[in-house]
């Protein structure tokens, strides 16, 4: 997980434990991009991608990193993979994690 400042890592962590489904593996570098939390039983796979980093419509793209399309390449490589394993991908943006945390349970939920 890159970020801009300082990351909100244990959000999601919170978050992910309060669904009660157990097993998540945090950083997972045994699979494709080292998701930030894989769930092994279920096959799901979820990114934090942050605004910056990502090039998320919540911010002018004069305030997206330079690298925004390098980076988004690299990110659907990344889902292409990952779908190849029978892995479900879920991307959360950083803004809606920090905003609407429930919103992103609902994604999780619907994504199982
Ligand atoms: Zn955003």
């Amino acid at each position: 997980m890159k970020d801009e400042g300082t990351a909100p890592e244990k959000a999601p962590r919170a978050l992910l434990e309060s669904m009660g489904l157990g097993e998540w593996r945090y950083s997972d570098s045994s699979q494709p991009g080292s998701p930030d939390a894989y769930h092994p039983g279920r096959r799901i796979a979820i990114f934090l991608d942050g605004c910056y980093w990502h090039g998320h419509s919540c911010r002018p793209p004069s305030r997206w990193s330079p690298n925004v399309e390098e980076n988004r390449e690299r990110d659907k490589r990344i889902n292409e993979e990952l779908s190849k394993r029978g892995i479900k991908v879920v991307r959360i943006w950083e803004c809606i994690l920090l905003k609407y945390p429930g919103r992103v349970l609902e994604l999780i939920m619907d994504s199982l």
